[in-house]
């Protein structure tokens, strides 16, 4: 048994077989060979290493026929790599001195052959990083180790261990075949933890190196409520689980019966209790769990889900999907979020050194209209189906808000005068999720009509913290006492200007931090589905003077850490049932 911590992102508890899928998707178990069959092994290598030799020269040379010389040396360049003497003589003592396979050798030495490029820090540098995991493609092809995807084959739904997993590439993992994942690389705030949540996946993310200790097919547990890894546990560590599995089931169980009944405190105060959504089919679990609406609704993952350029028509049927089965419940669409660690398959921007500062979000769709413009005009579409709301991510500047009102303006002029259906009245509101934003809402808030701050990017570009960065991730916190001073200086101007405003941060899903915000003045929340009823059980458990009480308190607090001890205190007080054992 070997246990490994990191970043628990996705509640829950996994136990399963486990499947390691490299950065291209295939797996390369560690296996080792018998001391009578090295010498086989090693000519395996040597066979794979002289057909790779062939195919680069042939391309080397055909290449250089069509394209000129200097793109034909890519290859020349791939050749002088493969035939490395130090690459070979370290690929000879895994397999010889450590009896691995050929497969294991090539992927273990490959990789950190391109790790050490990447890790120099140089963008032509980390280019050969990518020449190098082309060449371990290659060879692994000619060992007959990548003919497949693993997860295509998997006889057992499984747990998926990866050094990375992008949003997008968890959004395509197959629920039927993945119970669960955990990966080296991420931080607390990255959008790959947000998608976890949406798929229900438990997930623990930022563990750093652990992959080489992972034998594929055997047993192994993921916590995400306690960001733990256990490889091959021991039969105690295995019933403790199962029964943790249990009373978890039990739990949930009684939370559902909580569905029906109205999100407010035990005073009578009514909290808007809304859900946020990346795909149409979460619609189903929201409404089972008595979603006041959705809260949030984030576009781009109509872009990372598929391979090509979604249409005006795809973004229309789905938000007509969405809006039809919310049967006029408020839903907030939110207009696309690309960017940083959201990317799509088209190149939007060049290579950037700090994407988060970059050309994301709001600024991105600013200045890629022909994307932009499509997404809009869909939306206005889609909100005769029901009650529609269109918000703007990433609000930095007033001139980016006009500019983008605007654009609505253009687009509903020109949809009306195609004849083309659609409502050109519906609410603008943007997010709150920069510290600007709140500085200057005064002004902002008298060009929306409502407004939703967003704790995952305030936490990042109020404490100068990469969300996904899992060496900050100890900084990432959302009970900061700075954030949650711009909360309540948002709260407090929203109020002023009767302007509806909600949190739909990750933060609000934490029932303690939930008691917190409705403490702070806050009466409208949008979370993870499936936080819904654990933080309506929270709700419905307190007094809105208690609610008060607790953010008095906190506000006197110096650390996030304080403040997290004391809310798990006083939850453990209002709803101990809602405290994990
Ligand atoms: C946020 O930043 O809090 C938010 C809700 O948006 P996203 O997580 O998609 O950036
Ligand atoms: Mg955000």
């Amino acid at each position: 048994m070997e246990q490994f911590h990191g970043i628990p992102v996705s509640p829950g508890v996994a136990i399963g077989p486990a499947v390691v899928l490299d950065d291209q998707g295939y797996s390369i178990p560690r296996c080792h060979v018998a001391l009578a069959d090295v010498a086989a092994e090693h000519d395996r290598l040597v066979a794979a290493v002289a057909a790779v030799a062939r195919t680069l020269e042939t391309n080397r040379e055909s290449t250089s026929r069509r394209l000129g010389d200097s793109t034909g040396s890519i290859f020349a360049a791939q050749l002088q790599m493969l035939h490395d003497p130090r690459l070979t003589a370290e690929l000879q003592r895994k397999i010889t001195g450590s009896q691995h396979t050929a497969d294991y050798a090539v992927s273990q030495v490959m990789h950190s052959y391109a790790s050490a490029l990447r890790r120099l820090n140089n963008p032509l540098l980390a280019e050969r990083a990518q020449d190098v995991l082309d060449i371990e493609k290659q060879l692994l092809q000619q060992l007959g180790a990548v003919t497949h995807r693993p997860l295509d084959s998997l006889v057992e739904p499984s747990v998926a261990f990866s050094h990375n997993l992008t949003p997008s590439e968890t959004a395509g993992l197959d629920r039927t075949k993945v119970i669960g994942f955990a990966t080296e690389t991420g931080g607390p705030g990255g959008h790959t933890a947000i998608v976890a949540k949406g798929l229900e996946l438990p997930a623990v993310v930022g563990i750093g190196p652990f992959l080489d200790r992972v034998v594929v097919g055997t047993r192994v547990i993921v916590d995400g409520d306690r960001g733990i890894v256990i490889l091959d546990p021991d039969q105690a560590t295995l019933d403790e689980y199962e029964r943790g599995l249990l009373r978890r089931r039990e739990l949930l169980a009684r939370l559902d019966q909580l569905a029906d009944l109205p999100s407010q405190t035990a005073d009578g105060v009514a909290i808007e209790l809304s859900a946020n959504i990346e795909f149409p089919h979460e619609v189903a679990a929201c409404l089972s769990r008595g979603a006041d609406g959705i809260g949030l609704y984030r576009t781009e993952f109509l872009y990372l889900s598929r391979e090509d350029e979604p249409t005006e028509q795809d973004h229309y049927e789905a938000y007509s999907e969405v809006v039809r089965a919310m049967q006029g419940r408020p839903v907030i669409i939110r207009t696309l979020d690309l960017g940083a660690d959201k990317m799509g398959h088209r190149p939007l921007a060049e290579y950037e050194h700090n994407p988060c500062l970059g050309l994301r979000s709001i600024r991105l769709s600013l200045k890629n209209q022909d994307l932009f413009r499509p997404q809009l005009r869909a939306v206005l579409r889609a909100a005769i189906h029901g009650d529609v709301r269109l918000m703007f991510p990433m609000i930095t500047t007033l001139g980016e808000l006009r500019q983008a009102r605007m654009l609505v303006n253009v687009v509903a002029e020109d949809l009306e005068e195609e004849g083309v259906g659609c409502r050109t009245d519906i609410p603008i509101g943007m997010m709150v999720e920069v510290p600007s934003a709140v500085l200057m809402l005064d002004r902002f808030i008298r060009e929306v009509d409502f407004l939703s701050v967003g704790t995952n990017d305030l936490v990042q570009y109020t404490l100068a913290v990469d969300r996904s960065n899992e060496y900050v991730a100890d900084l990432y916190q959302s009970s900061d006492p700075a954030v949650l001073r711009l909360i309540l200086r948002a709260v407090e101007i929203a109020d002023a200007h009767h302007v509806p405003l909600s949190v739909c941060g990750e933060m609000s899903s934490n029932p303690a931090r939930a008691l917190l915000l409705i403490g702070l003045g806050v009466r409208r929340l949008s979370v993870p589905p499936q936080a819904l009823t654990k933080v309506k059980k929270a709700i419905r458990s307190v007094t809105i003077g208690q609610c008060r009480e607790i953010a008095e308190r906190v506000m006197t607090f110096e650390a996030a850490g304080e403040v997290d001890m004391y809310l798990m205190d006083r939850l453990s007080d209002l709803a101990p049932e809602l405290i994990p054992t």
